[in-house]
């Protein structure tokens, strides 16, 4: 909900004003205003030449049809490229082909055989590493584990890698200096596309419309959805270059690849409205205003026993639970369980504060308010999330 649940009679009407203009078109072989006038807002944002854009209802859609788009580039070019690199624990959606690319084992395993052929490398969780190790000699270590990998895999039958530039789950992970450029020159040294899923980060999570831009990832692929419409309405998409469409437009070719509601008219005219909005309403400079503010005031949190990191960007950050500060020790499966399920999500639910207190790594709060927040929201966020932390720290004890 990036721009929070205020507008919804704006964001209405101009729902209501497509519906009586058209409610439907297909968007397969045709298109309509809207999907044409949001295809150019998207291009116009996206960072380097990402200016081609293909419509989906939603984040799982757009993974799987990144992933599509990549196998059937290389097809085009006349290689056979199909594998996708992913990393550890990263979430990237449901349906089949997202999911065999998602590092989160117990949501894959009651669906195997998934999708082959997809390979999983470290994620830049940096907590738990030696604390001698310097930020470089991280990058340098999770570069090398990539390179392996491909190199492992067999460079030319790798289509994709697909990474989020802040990994949501296991708790904004964001990326060591040096390692989306390192990602990059390993994708162009093995003819490899690079997929960011921005799903999360994309419109203003970060503080930019595309948080590839903050980092300098220049993917040759982006997923997004949620912000796109401020989870107005259900719509996503896939944003790539003109090289990447090129082998389609020749002969007869086309992208085997169609969704029916991809680009619908009425949530193209809410997400049209939900840009419009947050150039109004200046959203982006708001969050690039009070990030260092919203980082200082959850800092305060930082001397409670049972928290043990807290990271992120924007406004995008999770706290680390643990038992043991100083030694870094986590939580058992069944502590875990006991402290999220059975105290924490209750308790903040009840008390107002939405969030997530998640354990598909080790145990964590995440923070990701809407982005019109400022100092009053993240007083009151401190304020509710260290009494429930003090109290879950007393129940431990
Ligand atoms: N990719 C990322 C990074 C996500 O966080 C999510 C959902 O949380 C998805 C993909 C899947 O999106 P959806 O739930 O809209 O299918």
């Amino acid at each position: 909900m990036q721009i929070g649940y205020s507008f919804g009679d704006e964001i209405g009407e101009a729902a209501a004003e497509q519906m009586r203009e058209l409610p439907f078109y297909t968007n397969w072989s045709y298109a309509h205003p809207r999907a044409l006038e949001l295809a150019g807002e998207l291009a116009s944002l996206a960072p380097g030449d990402l200016n081609r854009v293909f419509f989906v209802s939603g984040g799982s859609e757009a993974v799987e049809t990144a992933w599509k788009l990549a196998r059937q580039y290389h097809a085009a070019r006349g290689e056979r490229r199909w594998k996708a690199i992913s990393r550890r624990l990263a979430y990237h959606g449901t349906t089949m082909g997202a999911l065999s690319i998602n590092g989160v084992t117990p949501l894959r395993t009651p669906f195997e055989p998934l999708v082959p052929d997809v390979l999983h490398v470290r994620n830049t969780n940096r907590y738990h590493r030696p604390p001698e190790e310097s930020e470089e000699q991280f990058t340098a270590f999770l570069l090398d584990e990539l390179e392996q990998t491909i190199l492992h895999a067999g460079p030319e039958t790798v289509a994709m890698v697909i990474m989020e530039p802040v990994q949501n789950s296991g708790g904004a992970f964001t990326p060591p200096a040096g390692y989306f450029q390192g990602v990059r020159a390993l994708c162009d040294e093995h003819g490899i596309l690079l997929c960011a899923d921005e799903v999360i980060t994309g419109f203003g999570r970060i503080g930019d419309w595309f948080a590839s831009s903050r980092y300098d990832i220049r993917p040759d692929l982006i997923t997004c959805a949620k912000g796109l419409s401020s989870a107005y309405g259900a719509i996503g998409a896939v944003v790539a270059s003109d090289r990447l469409v090129e082998p389609f437009l020749q002969d007869k070719r086309a992208f085997m690849h169609g969704i029916t509601f991809g680009g619908h008219p009425v949530m193209a005219a809410i997400a049209l409205k939900n840009i419009e909005i947050f150039k109004r309403e200046r959203i982006l400079e708001n969050v690039r205003a009070n990030e260092d503010a919203f980082r200082d005031t959850l800092a305060q949190l930082a001397d409670l026993p049972i928290v043990g990191d807290l990271r992120g960007a924007g406004y995008f950050w999770a706290l680390e639970l643990v038992k043991d500060k100083e030694t870094r020790e986590t939580f058992t499966d069944e502590e875990s369980e006991d402290l999220l399920r059975g105290f924490l999500s209750a308790q903040l639910f009840e008390r107002g504060l939405i969030c997530r207190a998640d354990d598909r790594g080790d145990p964590v709060v995440q923070l990701s308010p809407p982005l019109i927040a400022g100092q009053q929201e993240f007083d009151e966020i401190v304020g509710t999330l260290g009494a429930v932390l003090a109290e879950a720290g007393e129940r431990i004890g």
